[in-house]
């Protein structure tokens, strides 16, 4: 307690002849030095004396007039009472309720499936394997300008490249390590002619390092097998693309 506080409250419960006008005027000055800087500061390593009463007492009694004010207010600190727990244990109640969760979602339907022979559904935008486009006459899209190989933050592509003999620039060598990949889709939103895209395949762990080291032949074969599903995709998201 401060010293302010302790000089200004001693010789008022000492007092026997406390009047109205006093009490009020001692709760006032008492409330002004609890919430003044100085008292704060004096309080802060010391807690428990912050949370201590006035000592002010009733005319002819020891009780401590704001002695009780706590547990009215923090009635329910404690938990429940004796009586509700002896409720509670003598009518099972913990175990009803228990035993109603139980019921109703032995009614609902399950969250689970049975995967892999149920699958769940898979956003258009969903990033799977890599694959390699082809365009309807059966030429690659891929024009090789490493746009994907340079965006690529896992550093994960390789390509080569070399013209043709009617001037077109195409891959000698498109590699994609996937065990570096982190799926991304960088590589197929910087393609500018969709060439390399990621499906909606992701069943395609292995049992070697080296089954992971995909190749231009690899990648346009995946390309070939999922060319539907790959151009539905992308159609039903163009608006936002
Ligand atoms: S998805 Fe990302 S990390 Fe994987 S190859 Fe494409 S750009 Fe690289
Ligand atoms: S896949 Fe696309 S971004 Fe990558 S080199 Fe080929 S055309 Fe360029």
């Amino acid at each position: 307690m401060s010293l302010a506080r302790q000089q200004l409250i001693r010789p008022l419960s000492r007092s026997p002849l406390l009047s109205f006008s006093t009490f009020r005027s001692t709760l006032i000055t008492q409330r002004y030095i609890s919430t003044s800087k100085f008292a704060q500061a004096e309080h802060h390593d010391h807690d428990h004396q912050l949370h201590s009463d006035m000592k002010l007492l009733h005319k002819g009694s020891q009780k401590p007039l704001y002695a009780n004010h706590d547990k009215d207010i923090e009635r329910y600190k404690r938990g429940a009472t004796a009586v509700d727990k002896a409720v509670h244990l003598f009518f099972i109640t913990e175990i009803m309720r228990g035993m109603w969760i139980v019921i109703e979602n032995f009614f609902r339907e399950p969250y689970t499936i049975m995967y892999p022979f149920e699958k769940g559904p898979l956003s258009p935008r969903f990033r799977g394997e890599h694959a390699l486009r082809r365009y309807p006459s059966g030429e690659e899209r891929c024009i090789a300008c490493k746009l994907c190989e340079a965006i690529c933050p896992a550093q994960a592509i390789t390509i080569e490249s070399e013209a043709r003999m009617d001037g077109s620039r195409r891959t000698t060598r498109y590699d994609i390590d996937m065990t570096k990949c982190i799926y991304c889709g960088f590589c197929q939103e910087a393609c500018p002619v969709d060439a390399i895209v990621e499906t909606q395949n992701q069943e395609f762990s292995t049992e070697t390092r080296e089954e992971l080291m995909y190749n231009k032949e690899k990648l346009l074969a995946n390309g070939d097998r999922a060319e539907a599903e790959i151009a539905a995709n992308l159609h039903s998201d163009h608006v936002y693309r």
